[in-house]
């Protein structure tokens, strides 16, 4: 007897229009397409953690986030923003890499993997994987003319070498500055904490020129001036944003390699991403969730609810460049 036959998921018109825990999870359960030239910001998932230091896991972050973000629906409730609606929204699925346990190959990898992406005009939000994984995406992002960037993290990873390797997930923002991407003036660190080894383990942010807003200081001003701060420091031209989930406390993001006690809230993040519209944002990173860790996905969750409004500044800032 033959399958009834189905409405391609692919091709449905309206993404919301089957029951939302039916179907092969997506982003946002956007269709699924490998055909750039259908796409104006494509959703990538990067399943890679080679460049994890301690607890491994982020491999496993992409598939997480898709299926939380079912959750998310059509409209920001509080902005109003429908990313869905301006944008062909797609879920480009995973960047494949054939050399999984080489680190600096399958950086490589991801990186052609991007330059097609941007090279095809699509807008890159992707969901890694560790946070290595970023200095890649950069790569092609920042190719043509390096960009300004919004970093909320526990951890400034502007490192340097860690046991043999320069292109760990503590490091990629400095290696990034020595590769002309990053326009270190225009870069702004925010909700930094934690231990560390070495006392100036994070130095080369300061040296570099970048603005470092430690989590004291965010708990201090808020979130409101934080995001001020970031529009001062970013300015106008082209800016990533890159959301690594430890920034998060750890009560709200528990699913995660390297959680640091006491960070920002996600009632806080959520706030300080709305304020940062009006930013030229040209592409976007969540990073570091690492579902092995997690409880009753909430990590996966805020991570999804995280992207959504990365997707409506990606939408908002494309939108703006007409
Ligand atoms: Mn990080
Ligand atoms: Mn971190």
């Amino acid at each position: 007897m033959p399958l009834k036959p189905p409405v391609r998921y692919h091709d449905l018109a309206d993404t919301q229009a089957q029951p939302r825990h039916t179907g092969i999870p997506t982003f946002f359960r956007t269709p699924h397409t490998e055909a750039l030239d259908e796409v104006d910001i494509g959703i990538i998932g990067v399943p890679f953690d080679g460049g994890v230091t301690h607890r491994s896991g982020a491999r496993h972050g992409p598939r997480a986030v898709r299926a939380q973000s079912a959750l998310l629906r059509r409209y920001n409730g509080v902005t109003g923003v429908a990313p869905f609606a301006g944008a062909r929204v797609r879920d480009l699925g995973d960047c494949w890499i054939e050399f999984p346990y080489q680190l600096e190959a399958a950086l490589d990898e991801i990186a052609g993997f991007y330059r097609a992406v941007v090279a095809a005009g699509v807008v890159p939000l992707s969901v890694g994987g560790d946070h290595s994984v970023s200095l890649p995406i950069l790569r092609a992002v920042g190719a043509a003319r390096p960009v300004g960037m919004v970093h909320v993290d526990a951890h400034c990873d502007t490192g340097d070498d860690y046991m043999g390797s320069r292109f760990h997930h503590g490091a990629p923002f400095r290696r990034a500055v020595e590769e002309g991407l990053l326009d270190p003036a225009r870069v702004v660190q925010i909700g930094i904490r934690g231990t560390t080894n070495d006392p100036d383990m994070w130095g080369f942010s300061q040296q570099s020129g970048m603005r470092v807003i430690g989590i004291d200081e965010f708990d201090d001003i808020g979130w409101r001036a934080a995001a001020d701060e970031a529009r001062r420091v970013v300015g106008p031209g082209p800016a990533y944003l890159s959301f690594d989930i430890d920034s998060l406390d750890p009560a709200e993001a528990p699913g995660t390699g390297t959680p640091e006690a006491g960070g920002i809230r996600m009632r806080e993040a959520l706030r300080l991403l709305r304020a940062l519209r009006g930013l030229d944002f040209v592409g976007a990173d969540l990073v570091e969730v690492a579902p092995p860790f997690d409880v009753g996905d909430l990590t996966a969750f805020n991570g999804a609810s995280v992207l959504f409004e990365a997707l409506c500044l990606l939408a908002e800032a494309r939108a703006a460049r007409g």
